[in-house]
């Protein structure tokens, strides 16, 4: 199966020196990506700006902003049977980009920022018979959030975590995720490692296409 998988935070850029984005590591994308490639996939992985090495035989482009990420998914949606949007895509970017450095001047600065296009909307628009996966990191509301965002965005299924103070879901360490699917099904993994998440996520595709490996029949 081919399966585009998207990591990382995005940038976008105020001024030549600064940017706005967020705390993603691209962890998790990175071990989607690579739970993907052990159990036989062909994998596509798209990311923004992170510290990690793109795991060995994927097919990896780097990308700096939501627009750019967007259009290297929709340069290989067609080909791809499966969809994990695990990238926290920026929301909003400056409604200008300062061709110099922005000076410092009067105390309060104002930012006008604009959205983004919601890239996993729009390709929920056309999925077709594609598996579409998408994430929802909450500070509050998790359930109804998430399932909020399953509807909106036509997805398959969606794995929902929540920051607390107690829970860091940024960078390695365990976490807990709650996975909803279409037919409103919830399962609960509870302090689970990022690759134990990504197996499940996988498996799940598998699942949902009725995929086999048949590498394992001959080992
Ligand atoms: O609505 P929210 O941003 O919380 O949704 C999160 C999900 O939507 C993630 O899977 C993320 O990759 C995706 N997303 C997107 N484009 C955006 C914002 C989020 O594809 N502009």
């Amino acid at each position: 199966m081919k399966i585009l998988i998207t990591a990382g935070p995005t940038r976008e850029s105020l001024d030549p020196v600064r940017f706005i984005s967020n705390r993603s590591t691209g962890e998790m994308g990175f071990a989607i990506a690579k739970a993907a490639k052990r159990r036989g996939h062909k994998v596509i992985l798209i990311s923004g700006p992170t510290h990690l090495a793109p795991p060995k035989g994927v097919k990896f482009f780097s990308v700096q902003t939501a627009r750019q990420m967007q259009k290297e998914i929709l340069n290989n949606f067609s080909s791809a049977e499966s969809v994990v949007m695990a990238a926290a895509v920026s929301d909003y970017r400056p409604a200008k980009e300062s061709r110099v450095k922005i000076k410092k001047s009067k105390n309060i600065l104002n930012l006008k920022l604009i959205k983004n296009p919601d890239i996993l909307e729009v390709l929920g628009r056309s999925k077709g018979k594609k598996i579409l996966v998408g994430f929802a990191l909450e500070t509050g509301g998790l359930y109804k959030n998430a399932l909020k965002k399953l509807k909106e965005k036509k997805l398959d299924f969606i794995v929902a975590n929540q920051l607390t103070k107690k829970q860091n879901v940024f960078g390695t360490g365990k976490t807990n995720v709650l996975i909803i699917d279409k037919n409103g099904n919830k399962a609960h993994l509870r302090s689970v490692t990022k690759d134990e998440v990504a197996e499940e996520i996988v498996s799940r595709i598998e699942n949902l296409t009725n995929w086999t490996n048949w590498t394992n029949w001959t080992n």
